[in-house]
């Protein structure tokens, strides 16, 4: 089977001026992933890798320079799921971890729950061999800044540079067809200490089932909670391809990928009146995105092997 991959770093405004470090984050994440499926490697190694790119990368919101809470602490979250066996391991209110996509991970292969919080889940971590850091390791200066505008003023996109850094998020299929979802976040900025968004989630911020699909969603956590998200967009994938936004004037001619990426976004819209996006890979490893905010960080394999990214 030809392996598949495609990733996002967040659907926000995203200025002019930060376009391009979205899309080398994206294409960097891109090839971490690749190189791992193009030699034979797991669709897991392909994603914690193409996610640990993104989290290290303080442009996103995950891992070093993400978000703040009220308080002024990073409290990450973070899942991986296994489309085969619909098993996911998830962690949510990190605050010592550099990296939380090895969190999930950790519980994924290790855990025999699926889904572990703030210091219970820091716990495990360390047990497992993942080392923890102190939680100012995690806050990066721009950050800090913003979140001290942000908690005074009013929260607003101005304070972060012009732009509300997003989400990572990673979907890949392997060569032996193994399909898994991820995503590793720092929330929303000023959010209350131990507020968990739809993130970590299954179902809500990423889902996998290797009869349909694999998604990974970004946006407004409250709202993409409210119609499941990533698991409508999945199950929209098991349905024959219905296209919400064509008219007699402009015929849909969109993959189904993306036909059933826009029917969930559309759904959010509808029912929500939220923004956000999504990028998703069939269950034959085709990719498929939309967003209904001004932009979205993304980038996939092309069929003849080239990496498309787009912000
Ligand atoms: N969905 C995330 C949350 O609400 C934020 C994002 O996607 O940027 O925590």
């Amino acid at each position: 089977m030809k392996p598949s991959l495609i990733v996002h770093g967040g659907a926000w405004d995203i200025p002019n001026e930060a376009v391009e470090a979205c899309k080398s984050g994206c294409h960097r994440a891109l090839a971490a992933g690749w190189s791992i499926l193009t030699r034979g490697g797991s669709a897991l190694d392909a994603i914690e890798a193409a996610i640990m790119v993104l989290e290290d990368d303080p442009v996103f919101d995950a891992g070093y320079g993400s978000h703040l809470n009220l308080d002024g602490r990073v409290e990450c979250d973070a899942i991986v799921m296994n489309g085969a066996t619909l098993r996911a391991g998830a962690a949510a209110g990190l605050q010592r971890v550099k990296n939380p996509i090895q969190v999930a991970r950790k519980i994924f292969e290790n855990c025999p729950h699926m889904m572990l919080v703030a210091e219970g889940a820091e716990r495990f971590a360390k047990e497992r061999g993942i080392q923890l850091c102190k939680p100012e390791d995690l806050v990066s200066e721009a950050e800090r800044e913003a979140w001290s505008k942000c908690k005074t003023d009013k929260h607003a996109a101005a304070h972060h540079r012009g732009h509300e850094q997003g989400t990572v998020g990673a979907v890949a299929m392997d060569r032996a067809g193994n399909l898994f979802a991820a995503i590793s976040t720092g929330g929303t900025c000023c959010k209350a200490p131990g507020r968990v968004g739809d993130s970590p989630l299954i179902g809500c911020g990423c889902y996998a089932d290797s009869e349909a699909g694999g998604v990974s969603c970004t946006g407004y956590g409250e709202a993409i909670m409210k119609i499941v998200m990533a698991k409508t967009a999945v199950d929209l994938l098991r349905q024959p391809a219905t296209c919400v936004d064509a008219s007699p004037a402009a015929p849909c001619d969109a993959s189904t990928a993306n036909i059933a990426a826009r029917e969930a976004v559309h759904l959010l819209a509808k029912r929500t009146h939220a923004t956000g996006g999504l990028i998703l890979l069939d269950r034959e490893g085709n990719p498929g995105f939309a967003f209904n905010t001004p932009r979205m960080a993304y980038g996939y394999v092309a069929l003849d092997g080239n990496f498309v990214t787009a912000v």
